[in-house]
């Protein structure tokens, strides 16, 4: 398309600032375009769990009315929707906040070490549940950012929460930071952590497009699991906002890697850096 209007703009005999605004229209349109199939998706989302609760509170007050089995049932249900209604709401605001603040540079030195314990710490319980090991392999050191620690607690917990989902029961999911001064991705010194599970994998065709909010490799696992399909999505503005990176790796039935890249500022703690990187 911006290439037919280019080729008639010149034909008229205009200069390049027009071709420029019409390939910018084009870009405006895309926008509003990805806008508008946004707000469908959300509404597609919000609606499925309604119709079923709907559907239940109709049988609750009429043909269930005086069955107690059903009514026990059919609340645990209730239950387990209005949560997943509840999850989609909190992730859209999460999406919408980070969004906002993208643009804004983190300011505050952190431990990226303790930020990595609390998220092993929190996410303890859910991995115990699903018969996975947690298995970290950083070291005691500090590992000092610039960056936003609530911002980055919730990078790792939807990286680690998806491995422990996404992973295979009765094994391992590994967690690895490690720093180095010049790092090929970031010409510079930065940390890498990686997430490792051992489970089914991601087909190749996927990995591109699996921070696109709503993008799901496995619709119906994802559904099953009470995956939003917008975790990855935050996790990409969080990082755009840290000049950070995501690397996604897998091979089918051998699970999936994914490494954060974050760049470590030269003007933080200098001495602690020396200490850590020489
Ligand atoms: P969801 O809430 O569906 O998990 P995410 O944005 O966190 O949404 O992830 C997008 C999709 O990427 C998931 O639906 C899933 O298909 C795929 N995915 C993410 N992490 C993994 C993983 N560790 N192993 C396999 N597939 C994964």
């Amino acid at each position: 398309r911006p290439l037919t209007y280019q080729v008639t703009l010149r034909a008229i005999g205009t200069g390049s600032s027009l071709i420029a605004s019409f390939e910018d229209m084009t870009h405006a349109a895309q926008a509003g375009q990805m806008r508008r199939d946004f707000v469908a998706n959300v509404s597609h989302e919000l609606r499925t769990p309604l119709t079923s609760l709907m559907g239940f509170i109709e049988t609750l007050s009429g043909p269930a009315r005086d069955d107690a089995k059903a009514r026990d049932r059919f609340l645990q249900i209730m239950a387990g929707e209005t949560e997943r209604m509840n999850r989609l709401v909190g992730d859209l605001l999460s999406l919408s906040r980070v969004e906002a603040d993208e643009r804004v540079r983190p300011t505050t030195p952190v431990n990226l070490r303790d930020i990595l314990q609390s998220t092993l710490r929190n996410l303890n319980p859910l991995a115990v549940d699903r018969d996975v090991l947690l298995r970290p392999s950083f070291g005691e050191d500090r590992i000092t950012l610039t960056a936003d620690a609530d911002q980055l607690l919730q990078v790792f917990t939807n990286l680690i929460e998806n491995a422990i989902k996404y992973g295979a029961p009765g094994k391992f999911v590994d967690i690895g930071a490690e720093t180095s001064l010049h790092d090929p991705a970031m010409r510079g010194p930065a940390v890498r952590v990686t997430v490792r599970d051992y489970g089914n994998g991601i087909a190749p065709e996927h990995l591109p497009r699996l921070t696109e909010r709503f993008y799901r490799a496995d619709s119906h696992r994802s559904r099953a699991l009470g995956g939003t399909g917008l975790g990855l999505a935050i996790v990409k503005h969080i990082l755009n906002r840290h000049r950070g990176r995501l690397k996604i790796a897998s091979t089918v039935g051998e699970g999936a890697e994914f490494t954060v890249i974050l760049p470590m500022d030269s003007e933080a703690a200098p001495a602690d850096r020396a200490e850590k990187l020489a």
